[in-house]
């Protein structure tokens, strides 16, 4: 059987789904703080669907899945569908996205049930400044969350930090130093323009290099760690007597669509091919219509000929995107 190709020859192996719209924060560069729709139930994927579509993408080289959303483990029995996936022969890992507030009730059940990998979101170290961004008081959840993810021995521990001028820039050295005591992978992300009504503006935006400039002002040079093609998104370092490692994730300045190996499926069973381009195919009816599995490979194929070669976006040239990051899952 052919592998999942696109149409300049990327080699797609990494499935992220969105499991849910739903979610228990309400970042305000992520989602509306209300009178924003949310998807009734029967229009979100079964778990029974989402296991159909990954047994049939498997044998066109769907190996790796993480479990994202809104935030996934709102979503009931999430653990039961990592037990599931888990089981399906063929994949080799599933990791999951989520901002950590359940993460201290819900990691030891994750990790029994075979998560390989977790990271969290996590954008600033300071209370107030989270329940700012976040619109809701649970920092110390989320810390408790990072403690449990460390102490079940999750590895590596990623946490994500959003990267935004005006509002978490001056805290770049003490995520780097969370790097440095803990054994933790810090990665920052450039701002993304996604989900109309969420505002992003140019100025709030910081490059990843100036990011990695303050870094070595404060530490020294970083030592780069080779990663392979399949690695992911981020430029990863070290940190000079650290434990943990630095990442960089230039989503806009620096963008990976080269090396971009992922298809994702939205809240409501659409599939993406690209983070950043609202080019959507209907995966759910095709399911509901009684899609075989051979039928939602070549749903896969067809959309995957549609992934552009690069989202085409850059610090100057942005576009927005009109879905909400929280349907999409990142
Ligand atoms: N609720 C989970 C979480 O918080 O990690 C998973 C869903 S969330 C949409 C996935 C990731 O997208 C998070 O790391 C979040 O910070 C990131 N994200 C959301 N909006 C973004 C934006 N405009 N630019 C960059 N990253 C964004």
């Amino acid at each position: 059987m052919n592998v999942l190709n696109d149409s300049v020859g990327r080699r797609v192996s990494y499935l992220r789904i969105s499991v849910t719209d739903r979610c228990n924060l309400r970042c305000r560069y992520c989602t509306p703080e209300d009178q924003f729709p949310l998807l009734d139930h029967q229009d979100i994927l079964t778990y029974e669907e989402i296991l159909t579509v990954v047994r049939a993408l498997v044998p066109v080289g769907i190996d790796k899945v993480r479990l994202t959303g809104g935030e996934p483990l709102v979503r009931k029995g999430i653990e039961q569908l990592v037990a599931w996936i888990n089981d399906i022969n063929g994949i080799h890992d599933i990791s999951l996205t989520t901002n950590g507030v359940l993460l201290a009730e819900k990691g030891k059940d994750l990790r029994d049930a075979g998560l390989s990998r977790i990271n969290i979101s996590l954008d600033t170290l300071k209370k107030e400044k989270f329940s700012y961004i976040t619109r809701r008081d649970y920092f110390s959840r989320v810390m408790q969350g990072v403690e449990t993810a460390l102490s079940l021995g999750f590895s590596p521990v990623k946490i994500n930090v959003v990267a935004m001028r005006g509002f978490n820039d001056d805290e770049i050295i003490d995520f780097a130093a969370l790097a440095e005591k803990l054994p933790i992978h810090v990665r920052f992300i450039e701002y993304m323009p996604i989900g109309s009504g969420t505002g992003w503006q140019a100025g709030q935006f910081i490059s990843t290099e100036e990011i990695r400039r303050r870094i070595e002002d404060h530490y020294g040079l970083l030592q780069p760690i080779p990663t392979d093609n399949c690695a992911g998104p981020a430029e990863v370092y070290s940190l000079p007597g650290g434990s943990g490692r630095i990442g960089f994730i230039g989503a806009l300045s620096n963008h990976f669509c080269d090396r971009c190996n992922r298809v994702r499926i939205t809240a409501d069973g659409r599939l993406r091919p690209c983070l950043l381009a609202d080019i959507e195919f209907d995966l759910k009816t095709h399911l509901r219509h009684g899609a075989d599995a051979e039928a939602i490979r070549a749903l896969f194929f067809q959309a995957l000929a549609k992934k552009p070669k690069s989202h085409g976006m850059s610090c100057n040239s942005v576009k927005k995107c009109v879905r909400l990051m929280s349907s999409i899952g990142g």
